[in-house]
């Protein structure tokens, strides 16, 4: 049985000089330790020709290498292997992916192969962000998988075989569809699609290019409001003004964003607005989120816990001269829209507020500029 594809064989594979299959990888079908495996005529063309095209472009198959595969949609393709057709290897965050304008015509091939090297998982993600800006531009589904594990076609635009778990915790190892769906579509909207995608990359990449980040698209584990606000707030000098930071906000955390400038309004009616420090900014959501810790932690029923933040928060706004004239109606509404982006967020328990703590109280601070 061929190791790779699964098909009837008869002939030993051999680890040529430069092995694009090592002897202990990628056997799906022959355990580990089998002296000889057997590879296919199929497979072993296949293989003949990668390396000879690995060889004559100086790359070497020693790196971990990936292909992707663009393509159009599902008809039958006239599929040829040719060396015009086979790319430069993409190295990095530039612009290298080579012969972007994909010949798009019936008579000629509608397959596109771009082999890709990874060094390290931040890598991979700057070669998919590449991948998906193609893929983009030119209007071709693209799987990115191993060099002829059977390549298949997906219903996704973008899949990816061989995806890593920073990916997968952003979403990013999977797109729908090219772009949103218009907005008279209803049912089972989902918003998985290259723009979301680009957009979020674009975001990382800007946010560590202003901390100086060798890993920009490590540091974020989670596609939710608070955590990025958090990234950007931390990370950039400048997050409450970037344009491409709101309209990702707005368009895929609209709910979310729009519950926490609520918490923001309501703390300017308590507390005054503030426009000197971030500390001053923050002051009475920190107390508040201290008082729910503090309560929670007390093992308060939640009736008590209400009433306990309330007047805790009350009485900061009330000691401070600078906050105005606070009443303990402005401290109540406060504290239900806090409690209500808790709840909704499910971060309404001890551990899980106490986790996320700092990062509510930097999306709060995003929230708060946004309203002034
Ligand atoms: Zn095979």
């Amino acid at each position: 049985m061929c190791f790779l594809c699964g098909a009837q064989a008869d002939t030993k594979y051999q680890k040529g000089l430069s092995a694009v299959y090592r002897t202990q990888e990628y056997s799906r079908r022959v355990p580990p330790h089998a002296k000889y495996k057997s590879i296919c005529e199929v497979c072993n063309l296949e293989y003949a020709l990668l390396s000879s095209i690995c060889e004559q472009y100086d790359v070497s198959t020693n790196n971990s290498l990936e292909i992707a595969y663009f393509y159009f949609d599902d008809f039958l393709g006239d599929v040829r292997l040719r060396s015009n057709r086979v790319g430069n290897i993409v190295q990095g965050d530039g612009d290298e992916l080579d012969d972007p304008e994909i010949a798009n015509s019936l008579i000629q091939p509608q397959y596109f192969l771009q082999p890709v090297y990874v060094l390290d998982e931040n890598h991979r993600m700057a070669v998919v962000r590449q991948v998906m800006r193609a893929a983009q531009e030119s209007g071709m589904k693209v799987v990115i998988g191993r060099p002829f594990t059977r390549f298949e076609s997906a219903d996704a635009v973008f899949a990816d075989e061989e995806t890593t778990r920073p990916q997968e915790l952003l979403g990013l190892d999977e797109a729908e569809r090219f772009g949103p769906l218009p907005s008279f579509i209803e049912n089972d909207r989902t918003d998985s699609h290259l723009r979301r995608a680009l957009q979020l990359f674009k975001l990382m990449s800007m946010v560590g290019q202003d901390a100086g980040m060798s890993n920009p698209y490590l540091q974020l584990d989670r596609d939710t409001f608070h955590s990025i606000a958090n990234f950007a707030v931390v990370n950039h000098d400048h997050a409450v003004r970037l344009t491409d930071l709101k309209e990702y906000f707005e368009n895929y955390h609209e709910t979310e964003f729009m519950e926490m400038k609520t918490v923001a309004e309501r703390g300017i009616d308590l507390f005054g607005k503030q426009f000197d420090s971030k500390y001053k900014k923050t002051k009475i959501f920190r107390e508040a989120l201290d008082a729910f810790l503090s309560g929670k932690n007390q093992q308060m029923d939640d009736d008590r816990l209400i009433e306990y933040v309330e007047s805790q928060v009350y009485a900061a706004a009330d000691r401070e001269d600078y906050a105005g004239h606070a009443t303990p109606e402005q401290a109540k509404a406060f504290v239900e829209a806090i409690r209500e982006y808790l709840v909704e967020n499910d971060l309404y328990d001890l551990k899980k507020l106490s986790d996320w703590e700092n990062a509510l109280v930097n999306s709060y601070y995003y929230a708060y500029e946004q309203s002034l």
